[in-house]
C-alpha cells in the first residue's frame, strides 16, 4: 500500500485547494483558515465550485452540511447537486449552499432555549475542517445555530473558545516580546474501544439498546494475568485493524498508533494530535468509521464506557496543548523550565483554571455511562486534581514554599546495557492514576470517556485557561520589569491553588479524605457534577469569553441531565424486560426440568439422592420470587418519577433507580452461575469476550 499517495484521498486538503482553486481565491480561504480572519463571502462560488468538481470526480452525486447537534453525534442530510437544465440536470454548488444551509431545528434537543414553534436552525459552513468525501456524498463540516443565533451544537461554542484563547494567549506572549498570527490549541484523543461477534452481540437485548450488558456473572478469566495489554494481535483483530487504518488514512486521519488495551478484547487507537476542532470532527469520524469497519469483519465495536462490570472500562485520554501558529508550544518546558517565566506563567494558568473550575471540567465529562468507570479499578476518581511528575512538582513546590530550586534529578536515562544509547529522559513519569496530567508537554485530561464528543472538555478547558490569561494580562500589561512582575503572579498563583496538585496514587484509598480535607469537589454521579454548571461564576466564566450565554449555559447542562434521565430509563425498562421476559422463564423451565428429575428418580426409588436437585431447586425459585419483587419495586420507583422535572428525576435515577438495578443484577448473576448453561438465555462473558479468534 502506498501510504503517502493514498493518504487524505477523499479529503478536499490544502493541496487540493492550491491545486483546484484561483491564487486569489485560495490566499483568501487560507487566510481564514490560518489566522482567523473573517471568511470573505465574495470567494464562497469559486471555492463551492471547485469542491463539487472535485468531489464528483471523485464519485459524489450529494453534499451535505454534517455537524454535531446536542446529542453528542453527527447529524447529516443529504442534498443531490443535481439542478434542473431544460430536460436535463447539471450539477452544481452555489457559494450560497457550501455557506449555509436551513434546517428544522426542532427535533434536535435544545435544553429548552429554544421554542418548537420556532423551528429554524441554520448549519453554516466551517472553513477550518476540511470537506470530505464518503460514500458517494461530499461532507460539508458546519455549526448549527438556531434562528435567533442561539448556538445548537457542540461545535460553534468549541470554535468561541478556541477565539477566545487565541486572543488572551497573544496577550501573554506579547508580554514576552513574542508575537504570532494565531494561537491554537492542539488535542490528541487516544480512542478505546472493544470489538466483540457480531452473531453474540446480537444475542443481547442489553448491548443493543443500552450499548452495555446490564446483567453478567464475571468470567473466570479476566484481566488479572495482565497478558493483554500490548498483547499479540489476534488475526482478526489485526485484520481489523489494518482496515481501519487504511480508511482513517484515506481520511487524512492520522492514525498512528493501534494495541491491544487491558481488558479482554479492548483495543486503542491513537491519532497523532492536530488543531482542536479539526481532532474533534475527526475522532467523530474515526468512531463511525470504527463501527463501519467492524461489520464488514462480522464484528462489533463497542464505543461504551463501561460495557462489562468488573473489567477495564473505556477511555478516550485528551492530550491538549497550545502552540502558536509557527510551532511554539506553549507548554514545552523546554531544558530549564525553572527559568523560563513564560512557561511557568502558563504552567500557574492552567493550575488555576483547572482549580478555579474543577467542578465543570468534571461535569464536562459526566455521563450515564461515565459514571460506572470513574473511579473504578481502571479510571480516576471523579476528583479532579493536577500531576505534575517529579521535576516540575519540585520545581512548583520550591516556588511555594518560597525556596531556591536546585535542580536534582539527571535528565538522562540509560537501561543498563552498553549498548543501548543514553535516551533523554521525560520530565514527567507516567502516572496513570491522575486524572490530569503534565505528561512532558502537553497535559493529558484522563477522564473523558470513549463515546464522548471530545468537544465537551475541550470548549471547558480552552475557556478556562483564556480567562486565567486575560486575568494574568490584565494585571501585567504595562510593567516595567515583567519577568519579576510574573514571578510575583506566578507564585501567588501557584500558593493559592496548590491544592490541586496531587503528585501521589489517585487509586489509593487515603486520596479521597485526603481531598475532602483540601476542600476538593467530589461528585460521583452525572447527577451530582452537572448542577454546578447552574453557579453563577461557572456560568459567568462562559458568558466573559463570549463562549456562551447564559441562556445557552443553562440549556446545555438541561441537556446534560435530561440526557443522562432518559438514558437510565432506557437502562431500567430494559432489564426490566430481561428480567421478566428472559431470565425468570429460563430459571423457572430450569427449575421444571429438575423438579421433573426428582420425579423420576423417585418414582425408580425414593432412596435415590435428590439433595443437589433438591437445593438447586430452592434456590432458583428463591431467586425468580426476589426478581419479581425487585423488579415491581424498580417498576414503582420509575412510575414514580416526573421526567421532565429533570433535577428530581436525575436524582432518583441516580439515587434510587441505579441501586436497585444493582440489586437485581447481584440475583440475576448468582442464578447465572448456578443455571444450566443450556437454558440460560443470553451468551456469557465468556462467549461475549473470547469469541473472536
Ligand atoms: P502515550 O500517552 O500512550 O504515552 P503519547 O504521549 O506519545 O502516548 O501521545 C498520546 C497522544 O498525545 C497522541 O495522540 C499524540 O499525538 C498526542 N500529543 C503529543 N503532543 C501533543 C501536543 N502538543 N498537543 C496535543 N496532543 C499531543
Ligand atoms: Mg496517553
Amino acid at each position: 500500500m502506498n501510504v503517502p499517495g493514498m493518504f487524505g484521498e477523499n479529503v478536499f486538503n490544502d493541496a487540493v485547494q492550491k491545486e483546484t482553486l484561483p491564487k486569489e481565491v485560495y490566499k483568501a480561504l487560507r487566510a481564514t483558515i490560518e489566522s482567523g480572519k473573517q471568511l470573505d463571502v465574495s470567494i464562497a462560488g469559486a471555492v463551492a465550485s471547485a469542491m463539487k468538481n472535485w468531489a464528483v470526480s471523485k464519485g459524489a452525486t450529494h453534499y451535505t452540511h454534517w455537524f454535531q447537534p446536542l446529542t453528542g453525534l453527527t447529524a447529516e442530510k443529504h442534498d443531490s447537486f443535481i439542478e434542473p437544465d431544460g430536460d436535463r440536470v447539471i450539477m452544481q454548488l452555489t457559494g450560497k449552499s457550501l455557506i449555509v444551509g436551513e434546517s428544522d431545528a426542532s427535533s434536535f434537543p435544545s435544553g429548552g432555549s429554544r421554542a418548537t414553534f420556532m423551528a429554524r436552525g441554520y448549519t453554516a459552513w466551517d472553513p477550518t475542517s476540511p470537506a470530505f468525501v464518503k460514500e458517494g456524498t461530499l461532507y460539508i463540516p458546519t455549526v448549527f445555530v438556531s434562528y435567533t443565533g442561539e448556538t445548537l451544537d457542540k461545535k460553534s461554542p468549541l470554535l468561541r473558545s478556541m477565539t477566545a484563547i487565541n486572543k488572551q494567549a497573544k496577550r501573554i506572549l506579547a508580554l514576552f516580546g513574542i508575537h504570532c498570527k494565531k494561537v491554537s490549541t492542539t488535542v490528541g484523543p487516544e480512542q478505546e474501544y472493544f470489538l466483540i461477534s457480531e452473531e453474540m452481540y446480537e444475542r443481547r437485548k442489553d448491548l443493543r439498546l443500552c450499548g452495555r450488558t446490564l446483567v453478567g456473572a464475571p468470567v473466570s478469566r479476566g484481566q488479572e494475568l495482565e497478558d493483554h495489554y500490548y498483547g499479540v494481535l489476534r488475526p482478526k483483530i489485526a485484520e481489523f485493524m489494518a482496515d481501519l487504518d487504511r480508511e482513517l488514512w484515506s481520511y487524512g486521519i492520522p492514525s498512528k498508533t493501534k494495541h491491544n488495551e487491558v481488558a479482554p478484547a479492548q483495543h486503542e487507537m491513537a491519532p497523532v494530535f492536530s488543531t482542536t476542532n479539526t481532532a474533534v470532527d475527526m475522532n467523530m469520524l474515526t468512531m463511525e468509521l470504527m463501527q463501519k469497519v467492524a461489520a464488514r469483519h462480522g464484528l462489533v465495536c463497542l464505543l461504551h464506557e463501561k460495557p462489562f462490570r468488573g473489567i477495564n472500562g473505556s477511555g478516550k485520554h485528551n492530550n491538549w496543548s497550545v502552540s502558536t501558529d509557527d510551532g511554539l508550544n506553549l507548554l514545552d518546558p523546554g531544558p530549564s523550565p525553572e527559568n523560563n517565566t513564560l512557561f511557568k506563567l502558563v504552567l500557574a494558568a492552567v493550575i488555576k483554571a483547572v482549580d478555579d473550575y474543577q467542578g465543570i471540567l468534571r461535569a464536562s465529562v459526566a455521563s450515564a455511562a461515565n459514571d460506572h468507570r470513574l473511579g473504578a479499578d481502571e479510571a480516576p476518581p471523579a476528583i479532579i486534581s493536577v500531576y505534575l511528575g517529579d521535576h516540575l512538582g519540585a520545581i512548583v513546590d520550591s516556588i511555594v514554599k518560597g525556596e531556591n530550586y536546585v535542580p536534582k534529578v539527571a535528565l538522562e536515562g540509560s537501561i543498563g546495557v552498553p549498548e543501548s544509547p543514553i535516551f533523554p529522559k521525560d520530565a514527567t513519569d507516567r502516572n496513570r492514576t491522575s486524572p490530569f496530567a503534565f505528561t512532558g508537554n502537553k497535559f493529558e485530561f484522563r477522564m473523558l470517556g470513549s463515546q464522548a464528543n471530545v468537544s465537551d472538555p475541550n470548549i471547558v478547558l480552552n475557556t478556562i485557561v483564556a480567562d486565567a490569561f486575560e486575568k494574568f494580562a490584565d494585571e501585567l500589561e504595562g510593567s516595567p520589569d515583567i519577568c519579576k512582575a510574573a514571578d510575583a503572579v506566578i507564585e501567588r498563583e501557584l500558593k493559592a491553588h496548590s491544592r490541586i496538585i496531587f503528585n501521589l496514587d489517585g487509586y489509593g484509598p487515603e486520596w479521597e479524605p485526603e481531598a475532602m480535607r483540601r476542600g476538593l469537589l467530589n461528585n460521583k454521579t452525572t447527577a451530582d457534577a452537572v448542577p454546578v454548571c447552574f453557579e453563577d461564576k461557572n456560568i459567568e466564566v462562559f458568558v466573559r469569553q463570549g463562549v456562551y450565554t447564559k441562556a445557552e449555559a443553562v440549556a446545555r447542562a438541561n441537556i446534560q441531565l435530561e440526557n443522562y434521565t432518559k438514558i437510565i430509563n432506557i437502562e431500567a425498562l430494559t432489564l426490566l424486560q430481561m428480567v421478566r421476559q428472559d431470565i425468570i422463564p429460563a430459571v423457572s423451565d430450569y427449575a421444571a426440568e429438575l423438579c421433573a428429575n426428582v420425579a423420576a428418580k423417585q418414582s425408580v426409588n425414593d432412596s435415590i439422592p435428590c439433595n443437589t436437585e433438591r437445593d438447586l431447586i430452592m434456590k432458583l425459585s428463591e431467586g425468580n420470587d426476589r426478581l419479581s419483587a425487585l423488579a415491581v419495586r424498580l417498576e414503582d420507583i420509575l412510575d414514580g418519577i416526573v421526567m421532565s422535572e429533570v433535577i428530581p428525576a436525575s436524582q432518583a435515577m441516580a439515587h434510587e433507580v441505579i441501586p436497585v438495578m444493582e440489586e437485581i443484577r447481584a440475583v440475576a448473576d448468582g442464578m447465572e452461575k448456578i443455571t444450566s448453561s443450556e437454558y440460560w438465555p443470553y451468551p456469557t462473558y465468556f462467549d461475549l469476550l473470547y469469541s473472536v479468534k
